[in-house]
Order: structure tokens, then sequence, then C-alpha cells
């Protein structure tokens, strides 16, 4: 039985997760009241990740292309950067799509509060609005959204402005002429890329012997290959040991695995080692909700927390840290409260890293099968045999399909190259619809588009690609 929807519910937090289940939750006829500290929806996504990083790496690309249009026999004079405009015209596209958001707001007649919200038990809150001011405001359900926030390490803190988290490099206060980039997940990478195409000299150092921990090898080597170039140096297997202000620059000593150490300054310092879930919110320990040993939320598969009227989405509930998952959890939360039957459990969220070459995933990675020793079968199509990325002049890619073996149903799918993130997205319907090799290299797709590497690469587990000759047996 459903529940009526006329429920009034408290989304707290407006990111990602928090306006899609508010957005929702008004659509379904509830009265619904959004709290964030920022003037729009929006969160950690809009407003210092995914929207202002990907308008950064867009010019990124628009730079590393223009020096390959040299071997295409067009020859562009070195760039002018005007500094002050780029970073206006990444804060006006923040602006255009938060502003939006605002607009959706209120034409869904949501009641949008801009402060900060603390429980004063299971079903009331205290607001401390904008200006100040206080009100206590009771609920029939609390969606908690709250997200993330970088994580700091403790001997990498250093009061000097040379010192970043994401946001600060996000800001783009100046064009260093070196940066040390600590981390080699996404976020140092990307925002890293954005950096080298303007002209920074650039270090990463990464703890692990890979890039990308968490990503198939096979997907991250081009992308290696492409960063060894346009990077100073990627330093693996090596931690930062300690840092020194030095007034005109940062003393870091690295250490290698071996117990190596070198010294090298650094004019800025980028520490991107991972986000922690924004669970500390005040008066939590008033209500049922439990927070587990890595400070995310616990929930059920209807995000439902261990107090009934507290329902939690997003970052603050757990990994994979992304905006889409945030936007599904957020959306099965709004149903369950309406008493649909719903539970969130995917079979693919995709994972996108927007870096040049772009790697994406979804499903069942290659490493995770053999951590689980679980039969699979792969079929690879390499991108040096598709027609577009060749006039693309981007052979550097790959896209890989992961079958079980007996049924032949695609399980998951890698894909490393150009466009790669716009690509992901058919092999999450591939897995969702439970397709099988067959139906893969049986739909038609458009000719000449890298599309036709996720057909081929099922035509490749068939035995049939038209593009990969395979000698006859015998
Ligand atoms: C540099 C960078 C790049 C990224 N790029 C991508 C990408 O390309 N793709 C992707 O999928 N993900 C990306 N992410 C991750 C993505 O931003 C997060 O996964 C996503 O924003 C999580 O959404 P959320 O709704 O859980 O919370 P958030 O977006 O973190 O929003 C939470 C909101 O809650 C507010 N809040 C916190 N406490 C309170 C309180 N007590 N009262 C009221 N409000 C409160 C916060 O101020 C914030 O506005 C990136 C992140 C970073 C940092």
């Amino acid at each position: 039985m459903s529940e009526p929807t006329n429920q009034h519910i408290a989304v707290v937090g407006g990111g990602p997760g928090g306006y899609a289940a508010a957005f929702l939750a008004a659509d379904l006829g509830m009265s619904v009241t959004l709290i964030d500290p920022e003037v729009n929806p929006g969160g950690v996504c809009l407003y210092r990740g995914c929207i202002p990083s990907k308008a950064l790496l867009h010019v990124a690309k628009l730079l590393e292309e223009s020096h390959q249009a040299k071997d295409w026999g067009i020859e562009f004079a070195a760039p002018k950067i005007d500094l002050a405009r780029l970073r206006s015209w990444k804060e006006s596209v923040v602006k255009k799509l938060t502003g939006g958001l605002g607009v959706l707001s209120k034409q869904r007649k949501v009641h949008y509060v801009q402060g900060r919200a603390a429980f004063e038990n299971s079903t009331t809150l205290r607001v401390t609005e904008f200006d100040g001011s206080q009100e206590s405001l009771t609920f029939d359900r609390i969606v908690i959204a709250t997200g993330s926030r970088p994580a700091i390490v403790p001997s990498l803190k250093l009061d000097t402005p040379r010192m970043m988290d994401s946001t600060g490099a996000l800001n783009l206060e100046d064009i260093p002429g070196s940066l040390l980039v600590v981390g080699g997940g996404y976020i140092g990478l990307e925002l890293g890329s954005v950096y080298a195409a303007l002209g920074t000299r650039l270090t990463v150092v990464e703890m692990l012997s890979g890039l990308l921990p968490g990503a198939d090898r096979d997907l991250v080597l081009p992308l290696h290959k492409r960063l060894e170039k346009m990077f100073d140096s990627i330093m693996l297997n090596t931690t930062v040991a300690s840092i020194e202000d030095e007034g005109t620059g940062i003393r870091a000593t690295l250490r290698a695995q071996d117990g190596n150490t070198q010294e090298k300054v650094f004019d800025r310092v980028l520490v991107s080692v991972g986000r922690k879930p924004n669970s500390e919110i005040p008066g939590l320990e008033k209500t049922r909700v439990q927070v587990g040993p890595r400070g995310f939320i616990q929930v059920n598969k209807q995000m439902q927390t261990d107090d009934p009227s507290i329902y939690a989405i997003g970052d603050v509930v757990g990994e994979p840290m992304l905006a889409h998952k945030a936007s599904h959890e957020g959306r099965v939360a709004v149903e369950a409260i309406a008493g649909h039957k719903v539970a969130f459990e995917p079979n693919a969220i995709p994972a996108v890293v927007f870096s040049d070459p772009e790697v994406a995933w979804c499903g069942l990675t290659e490493t995770q099968a053999q951590k689980e020793n679980r039969e699979i079968k792969v079929a690879k199509f390499p991108w040096a045999a598709s027609g577009r990325a060749v006039t693309l002049d981007r052979p550097d890619g790959m896209t890989k399909l992961i079958f079980d073996p007996q049924t032949e149903r695609v399980l998951g799918v890698g894909i490393v190259g150009v466009g790669a993130g716009e690509l992901i997205a058919e092999g999450v319907l591939a897995i969702e619809m439970s397709a099988l090799a067959r139906d893969v290299a049986l739909t038609i797709h458009p000719h000449p588009t890298l599309s036709e590497t996720i057909m081929e690469s099922a035509e490749v587990f068939l035995g049939t690609s038209t593009h990969i000759y395979r000698p006859k047996r015998g």
C-alpha cells in the first residue's frame, strides 16, 4: 500500500542527490523543504566538483588539440591565456546551471532555505539561515544528503595558499610554474591535466603501484602513456614524507617504496587523496541513525537509516562517491517514502575519468573477477581498427566487454579513449537489460562512430569481427 503522498519532507543538502530527491518528492505531491548553505541548489558537484572541472577540462582539451593540429597541417600561434576571463567563463557555467536549478525549485514550489540544518530529534530540524536567524521545523520524513568534503592528511597541512585541495585548485588563482599533485586518483589527474595544459610543470605522486586504483590496468595504460608526455613526472609507489613552507615555494620530501628520498620545491601543492563523508551533522546523536566505521551513514536498500523517519543518500552513505549514484539513490529514497516498492540495487554504476584519453567502466571489472575467482571471457577491440578513431587521430583507445562464458551475458564494460565517458552509457544499458553478446553484435551502430567499437567487441567475442582478422584454426 502506498502511503499518502501529502507528507512534508525535508532534504538536508542540495547536491545532485538532494535536489533530485526534492524535485521528485515535489512531483509526487509532497510538501518539500530543501536546505543548503548555497544561494541555489547544486552542492559540490555543481559548485566545486563535476561541472567546473569539466568546463576547465574542455579548455585543456582544446589547448592539447591545438598542439596536435600541427600534424594535420594546421599550425596555431602559442595561445594567450586570459586567466581572469577563463575563470569567469567557468563561473558563468556554474551560475547558469545552479540558477537553472533555483528556477526549477521555484517552479515545483520547493521551499528552498539557504542555511544549515541540525537535528533536534528524529523529525525536527533546527535550521540556521544565511542571516543568522534560526527556526525549528518538524517533518514527516527527513532525507540526509550532506555529501562529502576533501580528506585531509594531517602531515600535509600547512597554512599557506600554496597548499590546495580540489576546491582551491578549481579557483584557478594563477598558473603556477610547478605543481605537485598528491594522489593519482581521478580528481588529481583531472585537475592536474588542466594545469598541465595551461603550462604548469606537473609532478604526481601516488603511493600505490598504479594510477587510478580501482580501474583495470589495461584501461589505465594508454592514459598513463599520454600523461607521461604531458606531465613532468609520475612517481608511483611514492609518498610525501614531509612538506615545508619556504616562503617562495613548498619543499616536499618524496619517499619511494625502497626508502630512497628526494627533495623538490613546488610553487603549489594539490592534495587529492580522497573524500570524507559529511556525517558529523550536529544533533545526529539525538536520532537512531547509525554511522559506520568509515564515517558513512548506514542505510538499507530503500536508503532508510536505522531511524525509520530518516533516509540518507549520496556521498554520505558510501562509495562510489559519484553524482549519478547520489541522484538515483535520492529518487529511490523518495519513492520509498511515497510507499512504492523500490530498492537501490543497480547492476552497473558507471565510473568516468574525464582525462585525455577518458577512462570509463561499469559492471564487473577484470580485476574484480580475478579477486572473486570468477570465470569470465574478455573481448577487446583496439581503436587502431576503428575508422572513427583514426579520423580523429586518436587510435590510442580500447573497448572491452566482459562476458559470462556460459550464458554469454555482458557483465562488464571498460573503455579507454576520447569520449569514453559518453560511450559507457551503452554498456550500462547492456548490463541492466541483461544483453547477450549476440544482442550487442546485432544492434546496428552508426558508422563511422566510436560506438561501433562496442558492437565489434561483441563480434570479437563471437569470433566474427569485421575489422579484426582471426586466422582460421587447423
Ligand atoms: C573536483 C571534483 C570533481 C568531481 N567530478 C565528478 C564527476 O565528473 N562525476 C561525478 O559523478 N562525480 C564527480 N565528483 C563527485 C560529486 O561531486 C559527488 O559525488 C556529488 O556531488 C555527491 O552528491 P551529494 O548529493 O551526495 O552531495 P554534495 O554534492 O556533496 O552536496 C551536499 C550539500 O550538502 C550541504 N550540507 C552539508 N551539511 C549540511 C547541513 N548540515 N545543512 C545543510 N546543508 C548541508 C553541502 O554544503 C553541500 O552543498 C567530483 C567531485 C570533485 C570534488
